[in-house]
């Protein structure tokens, strides 16, 4: 859906919409989309800025950070985004653009696709670090034992290289009897 500023001129427009998986294109290996995105939202031209207010849900799937497990993360977001004309912008002022304007973006020409400014939300809604639960104890780093599952042997029996030369010689002479 384009949104087209020469419409908000006459009024604002009112958005509900699902965008099922693979309308978005997310460009990111570390979510998949499992559910619709549902959009309910808002457009209006606020002095000469399209301004979008509203909502979106989702599901997706993730993997664990420690076990690797495949794991689905509810996403709900609300947002409140100004989006000015490119060519306002005088180049020097945008060096000054700092990181708690990061609501603010650019559209070129007589608008936006609402689907650029989702899968933007979407990507923004996925936690950095995400873990399956509080308690997830993760792999083994030496057998890579999901420990959630299984005991792992490791902790059973220590190798410590001291000890190896002795642990050879006792198979050897197991193997031979
Ligand atoms: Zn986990
Ligand atoms: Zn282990």
């Amino acid at each position: 859906m384009f949104i087209d500023i020469k419409d908000l001129a006459v009024r604002k427009v009112r958005v509900h919409r699902d965008y099922p998986s693979g309308t978005l294109d997310f460009q990111s290996a570390d979510f998949r989309q499992i559910e619709p995105v549902e959009v309910r939202a808002t457009a209006e031209l606020v002095d000469n800025q399209i301004r979008i207010t509203g909502s979106l849900q989702t599901k997706v799937e993730l993997v664990c950070a420690r076990c690797l497990e495949l794991l689905v993360e509810d996403i709900n977001r609300d947002f409140d985004l100004f989006y000015r004309p490119m060519t306002e912008l005088p180049g020097e002022q945008e060096a000054h653009l700092s990181s708690d304007e990061t609501e603010l973006g650019f559209f070129e020409g007589e608008g936006l696709f609402l689907a650029d400014v989702l899968v933007e939300q979407v990507s923004l809604a996925i936690p950095m670090k995400i873990i399956c639960r509080s308690d997830c104890r993760g792999l083994c780093p030496h057998c890579g034992a999901n420990l959630n599952h299984e005991g792992c042997r490791c902790h059973m029996h220590p190798t410590d290289p001291r000890f190896e030369p002795l642990a050879r010689l006792k198979q050897d002479w197991l193997k031979k009897q």
